[in-house]
């Protein structure tokens, strides 16, 4: 049985790291995929743990060699998801979860399928201002430059199939484990998961 994969997207500042490091902590069988980038590591980042940090010769050699599920440009640098992990850990039977932005996808939603997109908002534009003003990771320019690009992100929020609107951390976390879980035990995937599907093969009808 494959596992599910999970994109979550949303602005910069709306609070998704935070909402899914609490939630890998709570939900059993998922894993987090870990994105290569070539923005500089801020302090306190972990190489291998929040991201592969790559040069962008690197990088460009990579999209060459098709290693990424997806890639583009945020905010100026470039981001990718490593395909050979993501695919291996549905292989698996590991449910797999993405932090990438709108751009990445809209790509893995044409090239994946069956996958489940959820969205993070902030409550207010001038909540999320506050949000990334009050995280000090960013200098003036790359500030302005995030919130430009945060108003193109939230005009792709008709095309997911979840909103979380993160007003309040512990509930954030809780619908975005309660969506995981729920999409696990959708028909279909039970169906497979418990190999039954051949029973109801034939029309609907309990088949021996
Ligand atoms: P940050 O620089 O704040 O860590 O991330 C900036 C944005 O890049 C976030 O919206 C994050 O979701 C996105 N991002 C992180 N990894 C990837 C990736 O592999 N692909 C794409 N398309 N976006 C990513």
């Amino acid at each position: 049985m494959k596992g599910v994969l999970y994109v979550v997207s949303g602005p910069s500042g709306v609070g998704k790291t935070s909402i899914i490091e609490l939630t890998l902590k709570k939900v059993k069988n998922i894993v987090f995929s870990v994105s290569c980038t070539t923005r500089p590591k801020r302090p306190g980042e972990i190489d291998g743990k929040d991201y592969f940090f790559v040069s962008e010769p690197s990088f460009m050699k990579m999209v060459e060699n098709g290693e990424f599920l997806e890639w583009a440009v945020v905010h100026s640098y470039y981001y990718g998801t490593l395909k050979k992990f993501v695919e291996e850990q549905l292989e698996n039977g590991k449910n797999v979860l993405l932090d990438i932005d709108v751009q990445g996808a809209m790509t893995v939603m044409k090239k994946a399928g069956d996958a489940v997109y959820i969205f993070i908002a902030p409550p207010s534009f001038e909540e999320l201002k506050q949000r990334l003003v009050k995280r000090g990771t960013e200098d003036k320019t790359n500030l302005e430059r995030r919130l430009e690009d945060a108003k193109r992100e939230l005009s792709f929020i008709p095309q997911f199939e979840y909103l979380i609107v993160n007003e309040n951390l512990q509930e954030s976390v809780d619908q975005l484990c309660s969506i995981i879980v729920a999409e696990q035990v959708r028909v279909k995937r039970a169906l497979d998961r418990l190999g039954m599907h051949k029973f109801f093969e034939n029309g609907g009808g309990y088949v021996e």
